[in-house]
């Protein structure tokens, strides 16, 4: 290290024109309230390092280097009681004798000083603060007080807190680079922000090899202040970024999230990789729906009712964020392929039937077009095989041909590089169609090592993207496809139905002052009838005299069910008999459970056996919904039954419902396809199935105390006969 006298030169120019920049310091404080409330982060005038060091190899140190080599062009102040200078810089004792008095400050001391700090920059109106120091709530309860304190402190002054234990900020634009993630990635049109350093860092060096260009990069670290909601608003509202990437471990205010959001990616794709898949949050359950449901299933959910692409790994972000930061989003599923090579072609067909794209059938004048042009042996049809020997003008013109087609959404170019392969012509050629076209996603795959090497470099600088397998461009187009289908979506719509609110108050209220979980059958079948599900007739028994007199009444066969509030799911215990068709067979099955089941479960309180009436046919269905404590009601709907959790054939979805979610949910099982088939001719009403769902949504949302709720069986017949809500178990507490 040393001196370089350029820098102390521009040190010393930057001193003298003190005045000048107070003047433009002035504009970025009175902005402050302005577009996205972070300015001062990504277009900060001046940045102070806090505990600038001239040892290599520190934090301290590798921060100030960074902000160096990174070239920012406003004043660098390295703050340091105990140093003339750092790497060329004079060196400030505090920030209050730094001039000029930097708009954005990067800390790097040890935790216990980091207070005194955020009170000097309160007293000095500096607004934002990058705390790259840890030693706080990851390290524990005291480092978790001081967090607490910091940020009240931080809350009161006005000043916004990236970190702390982050690795700090880059914005490649403004040749600000106040991290220790490695050299800034080219500006762009990506903004990236991560729950961990390394993640940052990984994609700042992808975006420098693969010419990724970024707007912001922000580690956040502990989240005391910017979390993922604030910093997806301040993203959201930035008008140089164009697609958010992050990388989350937990997400604290799930309601916050999903506002947010849903806001934002009506704008702007937002990526998320979520790692982390166990979840504080989760809890013994109760009912078949909060044993299915679990935490990972909650992000699930709420990414895609947020409109959040999420992606399975670094890698997938990154293809993903390449293709939506390059290309216009595809007007549906339909794909195009062009290749040089069956093998290739086939394999992309496969994909993109896997991945639910289609391939899209081109119009007879396309094929036309092309058969007039290509050698008689290539095939015209999609994917267009326009053989081993095409030139780089072959894929000018098939590419040209098949983007013209309005049935084709999006294409995929495919080549393999036989003997008189044209790699880089064809990758110009590529280019120079898509910079003509621009209105559909061209996204490419050439194959083999190096041979292709530099046509890649010609496609990533014409800014098409360029993907290592098929199947890697094939699952991009899908992601860019269903993220474009949401941003069409209708506005959503949650019908109300006309329901007795207040007879379902009354049963909770009761539930709650006795402080009991769990609602009986009997309590259940009264909440269901009043919002409108129909229930089975039946009649509680206290001896097999009474069975049988119910029984009569009911009209035979009959199912007996023993009636106990202790006793969660009865057919475990042997609690349920169907099917049952005389007296002799009802009293039987009435003396057999109330010995047996006594003695299997004794702390059970037996109240004694309901008489029910029997459905002979209709489809088993599971209806249900578990509350997270993160992102609220989760509905479900599915196979029901008593094999509901072995099976696993359930579909969830965030409530309210509207009839399409409901719809879309149901169409989301396997359950919905074997009813549906034709071969299976079953008459099932699968709109009453979509109304029961919305009813239950409507439920849970008008009360928040439900926890749990399973409707199953939820029989459902041919349409006209109205589905039953044979069995219900629900879960009530009070809100935390
Ligand atoms: P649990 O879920 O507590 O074991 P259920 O009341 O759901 O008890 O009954 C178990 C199974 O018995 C149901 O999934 C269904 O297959 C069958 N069953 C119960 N009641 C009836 C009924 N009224 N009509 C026809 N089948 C029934
Ligand atoms: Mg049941």
């Amino acid at each position: 290290m040393g001196c370089s006298p350029r820098r102390r030169i521009r040190n010393e120019y930057i001193r003298g024109n003190k005045t000048a920049l107070m003047g433009e310091q002035q504009t970025t404080r009175t902005r402050m309230a302005g577009v996205t409330g972070l300015e001062a982060f990504f277009a900060p005038k001046a940045v102070g390092v806090v505990g600038a060091s001239r040892t290599p190899g520190k934090v301290g140190h590798e921060i100030l280097a960074a902000l160096i080599a990174g070239g920012f062009e406003g004043p660098i102040l390295p703050i340091n009681p105990n140093a003339e200078e750092i790497e060329g810089l004079a060196c400030y004792p505090d920030l209050a004798s730094a001039e000029p008095t930097p708009d954005l400050v990067i800390v790097t001391i040890p935790a216990p000083g980091v207070l005194e700090t955020v009170r000097q920059c309160s007293r000095l109106g500096i607004k934002a603060m990058v705390i790259i120091s840890s030693g706080f709530r990851e390290s524990g309860d005291k480092g978790n007080r001081l967090e607490r304190i910091l940020l009240q402190e931080a809350r009161r002054a006005g000043i916004r807190i990236l970190g702390p234990n982050c690795i700090g900020l880059m914005v490649p634009g403004q040749k600000l680079n106040a991290s220790f993630g490695g050299q800034l990635p080219p500006p762009g049109r990506v903004a990236y922000f991560s729950q961990s350093g390394s993640l940052l860092a990984a994609m700042a060096d992808m975006g420098r090899e693969y010419d990724l260009g970024f707007s912001r990069m922000l580690s956040i670290g502990n989240k005391a202040d910017i979390d993922e909601v604030e910093a997806i608003k301040a993203l959201g509202r930035d008008e140089q970024t164009h697609v958010i990437g992050g990388y989350l471990e937990t997400i604290d205010d799930g309601d916050a999230f999903v506002r947010e959001a849903e806001r934002v990616s009506r704008d702007k794709p937002i990526l998320i990789m979520k790692a982390g898949v166990t979840g504080a949050g989760e809890r013994a359950a109760s009912s078949h729906t909060g044993r299915l449901a679990g935490m990972e299933m909650a992000y699930e959910c709420i990414f895609e009712r947020a409109g959040v692409v999420r992606c399975g790994s670094i890698k997938a972000q990154f293809d993903y964020a390449r293709a939506f930061a390059t290309q216009p989003l595809p007007d549906g599923h339909h794909v195009a392929i062009i290749a040089n090579a069956g093998g290739a072609g086939i394999m992309a067909a496969d994909a993109i039937e896997r991945e639910g794209l289609a391939l899209a059938e081109l119009a007879n004048e396309t094929t036309r077009t092309l058969t007039e042009t290509l050698p008689e042996t290539a095939s015209t049809n999609n994917p267009v095989d326009i053989l081993g020997d095409a030139l780089a003008d072959r894929y000018e013109f098939a590419l040209n041909t098949v983007l013209d087609d309005d049935a084709v959404h999006s294409v995929l170019v495919l080549l393999s590089p036989h003997a008189m392969t044209e790699c880089d012509a064809t990758a110009e050629a590529v280019a120079r169609v898509t910079s003509d076209k621009p209105n559909k996603p061209v996204v490419a795959c050439f194959l083999g090592a190096r041979r292709v090497e530099n046509a890649k470099t010609v496609l990533r600088r014409a800014g098409v993207p360029h993907y290592d397998s098929p199947e890697a461009a094939v699952a991009t187009l899908k992601v860019m496809a269903d993220y474009a289908r949401w941003r069409r979506r209708p506005k959503r719509v949650v019908k109300l139905f006309p329901v007795n609110r207040r007879k379902v108050e009354t049963i909770i209220d009761r539930h709650l002052r006795q402080g009991a979980e769990d609602v009986g059958e009997a309590d259940a079948h009264d909440i269901l009838e009043a919002y409108g599900f129909v229930t089975p007739r039946g009649q509680v028994a206290t001896s097999s005299e009474q069975a049988v007199n119910f029984a009569e009444q009911i009209g035979y066969p009959v199912v007996l069910k023993i009636w106990s509030p202790d006793i969660l799911h009865k057919s475990e215990v042997d609690g349920v008999k169907v099917a049952l068709t005389s007296a002799q067979e009802v009293m039987d099955a009435f003396d057999l459970m109330m010995y047996r089941i006594p003695r299997k479960v004794p702390d059970a309180d037996i109240i004694g056996v309901l008489i029910q009436e029997m459905f002979t046919s209709g489809q088993e269905l599971v209806l249900g919904m578990n509350r997270d404590p993160r992102f609220g009601p989760l509905m479900m709907v599915g196979m029901g039954g008593v094999m509901v959790e072995v099976l696993k054939d359930v579909a969830f979805y965030p409530a309210p419902l509207t009839a399409q979610e409901a719809m879309e949910m149901l169409v989301r099982t396997r359950t919905y396809h074997l009813l549906d088939s034709d071969n299976e001719r079953q008459d099932v009403d699968f709109d009453a199935i979509a109304e029961g769902l919305q009813r239950l949504s409507q439920l849970v949302t008008e009360f928040p105390s439900f926890q749990e709720v399973d409707i199953n069986p939820f029989l459902v017949g041919p349409p006209g006969t109205p589905p039953v809500a044979v069995d219900a178990r629900m879960r009530v507490a009070k809100k935390q």
